[in-house]
């Protein structure tokens, strides 16, 4: 029998904020000075201590709704979430139940095989991340500067059949959050987490088995992997005849393995009830329009327009539309340079983020202003420089900065287009090694890239590639024997 599986994903983010969710302590917990010295009374849960709602992390929880087309929710109530965990210090973590601030959304994903199909989501609701624990030999320690900053859980319906498809979905959501500023992506230090619901069934089925849940994936890699080994365990205990238990997993990125952690909570095992210290939400019309004025351009809409304005392929465009400050560098190079969008594409793709991966850069760090980089784009397209020597010029502006020009100056750069200096190349080449001619015109052929090679090193690079292909092919061909 062939199984599927069915996948639904839940994605916690940090959101940006100055502050906590429910109090003025600072929301950079990072930055703190020493554990439990970012705290308050509300913060760790003392008697009487009342709690305030963030109205920033209400206004980006809106934006990340209205980015992933939900409704918002005019009326919205928080709830308390019934647990008790030392990482929690109320003994309940507050957060939305029945009515979250936006519900019944839908993002377009990829499925792997160029199939785009919509995964909904269910809602997406704010709440309290928690404190930090830290296990010892016999004891643990508990840090309490993260209990209490805004996060934000955006849940799926188990509308995804593969794991690409949840890759594609986790992506975007984290590109999402990225575009908005609401989130730094930055899946090291936690601020992003995802967790996978998984079951298996037989394809051509539409029942829902029972369901495993894996927690706190905290890279893509974890993602995928958990994911296959999940389905993979699943599959063999039903051909096994056996039944898959519904319970809560971790994921043991070491050995590769999904491990139990206790047998999975209903909802009705956390005792929900409305929050009695914080009013309603009422968000007005006004007030949710005023929040749609400010969403960015998003990734799928640029991805669109960057293939009907410059003419690239969605693959090129995804690409640089992945990051919203690649998307605008390369925006700002084509408004600059007069070379033609896809040349600037290939230099971005190919040269430029070879430079940014091997010195560990990221996008943001680059100081290369876009109107250098397009004036070198521009010398190589009207050939007043070789291609191998833009590459040398574009390694020369990120290390030192400099003047494109000057440069190609100081460095003696500029390309050959003399044709009769490039034939005085060729020709000397050619009456240099009669043997090598005599073997490529009695059929070995690949001896042609040795000799553009010779044309290479005699110049330094310099000669126009064309011009002296060209060349080379009459001489070759005018010393048949
Ligand atoms: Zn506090």
């Amino acid at each position: 029998m062939k199984y599927e599986p069915v996948i639904g994903l839940e994605i916690h983010g940090e959101l940006l904020t100055n502050s906590k969710m429910f109090c003025s302590c600072s929301a950079d917990y990072g930055s703190a000075p020493e554990p439990n010295s970012n705290i308050c009374p509300v913060c760790t849960g003392l008697p009487g201590a009342m709690p305030v709602v963030n109205k920033k992390a209400t206004e980006l929880a809106a934006l990340v709704g209205l980015a992933l087309n939900c409704s918002i929710n005019k009326h919205n109530t928080f709830a308390r979430k019934n647990y008790y965990y030392p990482d929690l210090p109320k003994g309940y973590q507050i957060s939305q139940y029945e009515l979250p601030i936006a519900e019944k959304g839908f993002l377009e994903v990829n499925d792997g095989s160029e199939n785009q199909l919509n995964v909904r989501v269910r809602r997406v609701h704010i709440e309290e991340d928690t404190a930090k624990l830290a296990h010892e030999k016999n004891y643990a320690l508990v840090d309490f500067n993260r209990a209490g900053v805004p996060l934000l859980e955006i849940v799926s319906e188990p509308d995804i059949r593969t794991v690409e498809a949840a890759l594609d979905y986790a992506t975007k959501v984290r590109a999402i959050l990225r575009y908005l500023g609401v989130n730094s992506g930055d899946m090291e230090k936690g601020v992003l987490r995802f967790e996978a619901n998984i079951s298996v069934r037989p394809v051509g089925s539409d029942e829902f088995r029972t369901r495993t849940e894996i927690k706190n994936l905290n890279s893509f890699r974890a993602l995928v992997r958990a994911s296959q080994y999940e389905i993979e365990r699943q599959i063999k205990i039903y051909e096994e005849g056996g039944t898959v238990v519904q319970e809560t997993l971790g994921w043991d990125d070491a050995r590769e393995v999904t491990t139990s952690q206790r047998s999975k909570e209903e909802a009705h095992d956390y005792r929900y009830f409305p929050e009695p210290d914080l009013p309603p939400l009422q968000l007005s019309d006004a007030w949710i329009e005023s929040i749609r004025s400010q969403l960015p351009e998003l990734p799928e809409a640029k991805t669109a327009r960057f293939i009907s304005d410059f003419g690239l392929t969605p693959s090129e465009a995804r690409f640089l539309t992945s990051e919203r400050t690649l998307a605008d560098y390369f925006e700002n190079v084509v408004a600059k340079s007069k070379s033609p969008a896809k040349t600037i594409h290939s230099w971005i793709a190919g040269e430029f983020m070879r430079y940014l991966n091997d010195s560990g850069l990221s996008i943001d760090d680059v100081t290369l202003a876009p109107e250098t980089l397009a004036k070198l784009i521009d010398m190589v397209t009207d050939k007043t420089i070789g291609a191998s020597a833009g590459k040398t010029v574009l390694t020369e502006l990120f290390k030192n900065g400099g003047d494109p020009a000057q440069i190609v100056k100081e460095k003696n750069l500029l390309q050959m287009t003399d044709v009769n200096a490039i034939q005085e190349i060729v020709t000397k080449i050619l009456n240099d090694n009669p043997k090598e001619v005599d073997e490529y015109n009695a059929g070995k052929e690949t001896l042609f890239q040795w000799f553009m090679g010779q044309v290479a090193r005699t110049t330094k690079g310099k000669a126009d590639p064309n011009v002296a292909k060209e060349l080379m092919v009459k001489g070759l061909e005018e010393r048949k024997k």
